[in-house]
């Protein structure tokens, strides 16, 4: 079989790279591997979802970082994940506490390792974390954290050595047969497997309409930093952060706005910025110099949940991750490279023909896309 893939962030080279075992694969990234959010993810990467389908992606997409972790220049670190809510009175965080609460025990019912701790075990557990005022924290016990743009690019290494043939500097769509329409001419493959990020609409107009709408997040590095949190979420504030090198790194600043993905403010707004220092003061009871800061495009669909799948006859879909799709990059790949080659079950429940293509709907923040 002969494959194409358009767009090499984490999802397409890990296509690539799987897909180029059984398939002749070509790979058409418009700039560089990890050009797109691959490269500006934060690289948190846990298990922790109540749905069953993405607790199993999870699951498995850790397996795979682990296994890669170590060859060609690509780390992965183990890190605890922490999502907690903390005692303010209003009754959205009593809210949230109930919910925190009820997650953790469905991952536990999913055979996930999930812990569920009080304020006083929190801050007894982790030194340095302020938990005082915490009313409820879960902990994914087998998180970690991975950089993506190393993950990217080794994966497409790999894929090279497997003999795709990656083709960067090669902006692609498709015609509305499916075949892939480049400078250079039309050419024919018999499936096209489309994970272009914030592009995806764009590249497969012509061959139906899809609901992804792409929205700005921010994150900043610190310079180093004398604490070494684990990989922390606070529902109440909507912040995360998580060591990096001799710092941390933070995040969130979601804006949910649509963006034009040919068209966007690529720095961090100041107000981010500042928010950045009030949320390490209220985590970590101190905050660090900043060292660098940058925001990126994620993809929002309108049940919060991706499309991957056929969209038509030999054309594939992968995109609408919400802010989760490189910890489920390398076993959504797998899945969908299955699929795309007749073998396995495939990638169940993410089918792009579930929605008409032109549904208005509001863009739900990534980490409150698990509350609903
Ligand atoms: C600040 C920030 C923090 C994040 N943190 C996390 C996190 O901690 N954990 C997590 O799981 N996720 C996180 N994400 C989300 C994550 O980055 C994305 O879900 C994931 O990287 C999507 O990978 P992708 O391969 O689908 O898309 P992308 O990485 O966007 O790759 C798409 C590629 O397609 C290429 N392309 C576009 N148009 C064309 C075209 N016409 N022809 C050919 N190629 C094309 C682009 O150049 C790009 O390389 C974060 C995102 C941001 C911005």
């Amino acid at each position: 079989m002969d494959i194409a893939v358009v767009g090499g962030g984490a999802v397409g080279a890990t296509l690539a790279y799987d897909l180029a075992e059984d398939a002749e694969v070509t790979l058409y990234e418009a700039d560089e591997l990890a050009a797109g959010a691959s490269g500006r993810a934060a690289g948190l990467c846990y298990d922790a979802f109540s749905d069953r389908r993405d607790a199993e992606l999870a699951t498995r997409a850790l397996e795979r970082f682990r296994g890669l972790a170590g060859g060609g220049g690509f780390a992965f670190t183990d890190c605890p994940y922490v999502w907690l809510v903390r005692e303010t009175g209003e009754e959205a965080d009593e809210r949230r506490a109930a919910e925190v609460r009820e997650q953790a025990e469905r991952m536990r019912d999913h055979g996930l390792d999930v812990t569920t701790l009080s304020g006083e075990e929190v801050a007894a557990r982790f030194p340095g974390v302020v938990g005082g005022d915490v009313a409820v924290a879960a902990v994914a016990e087998s998180a970690g954290y991975a950089d993506p743009e190393s993950y990217t690019k080794t994966i497409g290494l790999l894929a090279r050595a497997r003999g795709a043939d990656i083709r960067e500097g090669t902006p692609a769509t498709l015609t509305e047969d499916g075949d892939v329409r480049t400078a250079d001419g039309i050419e024919e493959h018999d499936a096209v497997v489309v994970a272009a990020g914030a592009h995806t609409r764009e590249v497969v107009r012509d061959v139906a309409p899809i609901p992804v709408k792409p929205y700005r997040v921010q994150a900043l590095v610190t310079e180093a930093a004398d604490a070494d949190p684990p990989m922390l979420f606070d529902a109440t504030n909507g912040f995360y952060l998580r060591p990096h090198g001799e710092g941390l790194l933070v995040g969130n600043g979601t804006e949910p706005v649509e963006q034009d993905p040919d068209d966007w403010d690529r720095e961090a707004d100041t107000d981010f910025r500042e928010d950045c220092v009030t949320y390490q003061e209220r985590a970590l009871g101190w905050s660090w110099p900043e060292a660098r800061s940058w925001a990126g495009l994620c993809t929002a669909t309108p049940d919060g949940d991706p499309l991957v799948g056929e969209l038509a006859d030999g054309v594939h879909v992968a995109t609408g991750w919400q802010g989760h799709g490189f910890m489920r990059a390398p076993a959504v790949a797998e899945r969908l490279a299955a699929q795309v080659l007749g073998e396995g079950e495939g990638i169940q429940g993410f089918d792009p023909r579930r929605f008409d293509g032109d549904e208005q709907f509001e863009i739900v923040e990534g980490m409150d896309v698990e509350r609903r």
